[in-house]
């Protein structure tokens, strides 16, 4: 087995890291940086988006598995303590392979395009001025907004920034994109909906900002970018996944409950 290790550069993360390396040796894995079969984030949730960013060239053939050092996370099964464990089942059992939907971002400029992958979401705001845009569903107006931002999120990633703005949490098995606003302003003339809507796979959503020239956040997970020559931004339900080894299970229901609810 060919892997990678990505981890979070904290003193934990690190000493996980070399624990890693030296049992994944004693089991004949090897590291390869270029062209893993396995990503192994260490750190938190924050680290495997890392993870995701840097490898997501290689989605039709590479699993992931996350080992949280606070808590258990959205997207690490393992904690610091079961490294020893994962190790060992990796090198004994063949894990369930999960696939989560994933949210494509196509933005349109004059001179041409850029295409993103997010794992969480999207979100688009407006630089040192409110974010004015319409939105479109399926090629008909559905709202124009104003206000600080969008979020379209995947269903991973409702449990996130789109979960802050009362956004519905959804299960990674239902393959659609959700979007949420940020303090939209709502007068005669910018209205929308206020609630987040949810759109299945074969549906797609414009947002088309007002101005031209208005200069605007993309964030891509935790990647920021800044842009005042987008015309138009089309986000859709990627026909790519991001595939997670599960060397044990952990529904995804027990990870929001543990998350959100459970006392600590
Ligand atoms: P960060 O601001 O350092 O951390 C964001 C927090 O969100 C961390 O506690 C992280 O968990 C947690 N998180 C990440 N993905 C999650 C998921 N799918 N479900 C539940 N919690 C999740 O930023 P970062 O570590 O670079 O992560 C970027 C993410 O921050 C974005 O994708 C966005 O979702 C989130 N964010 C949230 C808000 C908000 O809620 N108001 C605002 C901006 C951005 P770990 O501690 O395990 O890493």
């Amino acid at each position: 087995m060919k892997y990678v290790v990505i981890d979070r550069g904290d003193d934990l993360s690190r000493r996980l890291t070399g624990r890693f390396h030296t049992l994944a040796s004693a089991h004949g894995f090897a590291p390869d940086a270029e062209s893993p079969d396995i990503v192994i984030s260490i750190g938190g949730d924050g680290t495997l988006l890392q993870a995701f960013h840097r490898y997501n060239h290689l989605l039709d053939r590479v699993s992931f598995v996350g080992v949280h050092t606070g808590h258990l996370g959205f997207y690490a099964d393992w904690q610091a303590h079961e490294l020893d464990d994962l190790v060992a089942k990796m090198a004994s059992d063949k894990p369930q392979y999960v696939r989560y939907p994933l949210v494509e971002v196509v933005a349109n400029r004059p001179d041409g395009s850029e295409r993103y992958l997010a794992l969480n979401e999207f979100t688009l705001k407006g630089v040192g001025s409110t974010l004015v845009a319409s939105i479109h569903i399926n090629d008909e107006l559905f709202e124009m907004f104003r206000g600080d931002g969008i979020v379209v999120s995947t269903p991973s990633g409702s449990t996130a920034y789109n979960k802050s703005l009362g956004g519905a949490v959804i299960h990674p098995s239902i393959e659609s994109l959700q979007i949420a606003e940020i303090a939209s302003i709502n007068n005669r003339v910018y209205r929308t909906l206020g609630s987040s809507v949810v759109l299945p796979k074969h549906h797609h959503c414009d947002i088309i900002p007002e101005k031209e020239s208005q200069r605007l956040a993309l964030v891509v997970d935790h990647i920021s970018i800044e842009r005042s020559d987008i015309r138009s931004l089309r986000c859709t339900v990627s026909d790519k996944k991001i595939c997670f080894a599960r060397y044990r299970p952990f529904p995804f229901w027990r990870r929001v409950r543990e998350a959100f609810l459970t006392e600590s």
